[in-house]
């Protein structure tokens, strides 16, 4: 066994991937013939390609739009896990999705969250994998609907759907904007996340955290701008939940190596790796372990401290965390044992 297949092996939680950017092309493809949806290419591989940011959130919508039926739903989240599972060793999730995509198009919330129980349960039933929901704010949603959305999600409750988060642009529609949101999901027993500080200042998590009550954070990258922040992000032990290939494609940076993660783990912060919007991205969880921890050379004992890190982060109860927790370390203790002496 080599160090990337290692790394691909690994038992892993994820905590920050979008079920609308999982959607295999070859699917998309098969949806958009169903709902008779035009492509802008008939070649499937080419269906992911685009240069900018705005192609990417084009397309992101046009993959949304293919989403119909309760069917399309499900095999579109059972196909997101199966690719976790295969390519990853993904064995628990905590997937957003983004309510106001669908139901502005008329979609009724219950089809869109039905649809993703039955492909989450048959997932469980024919893999093993775990996944749990979490529905996301869209920032640029004004902050009426998007109260409105999290009491039309806490009316189509299932055991599944455990927590609130928040996405879209994050510069010109800051978190305290969404406050009602927050307050209403709480009230509601939701568990409270977002992204923050991806692309806007440091405050961002300050507030998220302070204002929003979030427990988690999203992303985070500008917080290396802000000692203070750090510091109390540190102390209070928040976990970030950062995707290496989609944000460094987004936002530029040349390769892994420059990418802020390396400065927030090496700063003590508590991090998680994610696939964000896998095949969008042309990526997958394994690829991500593989590509970040062998561009900035990290040992297996990083790898494990970002493994168990994503078990401590989820919002599994604590028994249950326990337990995930003894299964990963025998797990990374006999693949230890496997590459001790085989080449890195
Ligand atoms: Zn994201």
């Amino acid at each position: 066994m080599d160090y990337p297949e290692y790394l691909r092996k690994v038992p892993k939680v994820e905590l920050h991937c979008h079920f609308e950017g999982t959607v295999r092309a070859a699917t998309f493809a098969d949806l958009a013939r169903k709902h008779e949806v035009a492509l802008p290419t008939d070649e499937v591989a080419r269906l992911y390609d685009y240069d900018t940011i705005y192609e990417f959130l084009k397309i992101f919508g046009m993959v949304s739009s293919t989403l119909i039926d309760r069917a399309d739903f499900a095999r579109c989240a059972y196909e997101s896990l199966e690719d976790g599972v295969r390519l990853g060793n993904l064995r628990y999730r905590e997937m957003f999705f983004n309510p106001t995509l669908h139901t502005r198009r008329g979609i009724p919330m219950a089809t869109v969250i039905d649809g993703l129980v039955d492909g989450i349960r048959a997932a469980e039933t024919d893999f093993g994998v775990r996944c749990k929901l979490i529905a996301d704010v869209y920032r640029q949603d004004a902050p009426e609907l998007a109260r409105q959305m999290v009491e039309e999600v806490l009316a189509n409750r299932v055991d599944e759907l455990i927590g609130l988060g928040m996405d879209g642009a994050e510069a010109p529609d800051p978190p305290e904007k969404f406050v009602e949101a927050y307050r209403a999901a709480k009230a509601g027993g939701l568990r409270l996340t977002s992204h923050a500080s991806e692309d806007a200042p440091p405050v961002n998590i300050t507030t998220c955290l302070d204002v929003l009550g979030c427990e988690r954070i999203d992303h985070g990258y500008h917080i290396l701008a802000d000692t203070a922040v750090l510091n109390r992000c540190k102390d209070e032990g928040i976990y970030f939940t950062c995707c290496p290939t989609s944000t460094a494609v987004v936002y530029g940076w040349p390769d892994l190596t420059a990418h802020p993660i390396k400065d927030m783990v090496a700063a003590g912060l508590n991090v998680m790796l994610n696939s964000d919007d896998p095949t969008m991205f042309h990526t997958d969880l394994g690829r991500e372990y593989v590509e970040l921890c062998t561009a900035l050379g990290y040992d297996q004992s990083t790898v494990r401290t970002l493994v168990l890190n994503g078990v401590d982060a989820t919002w599994l109860d604590d028994t249950d965390k326990a337990s995930l927790r003894t299964e990963f370390t025998g797990e990374l203790d006999a693949l230890d044992a496997a590459l001790t002496g085989t080449d890195r």
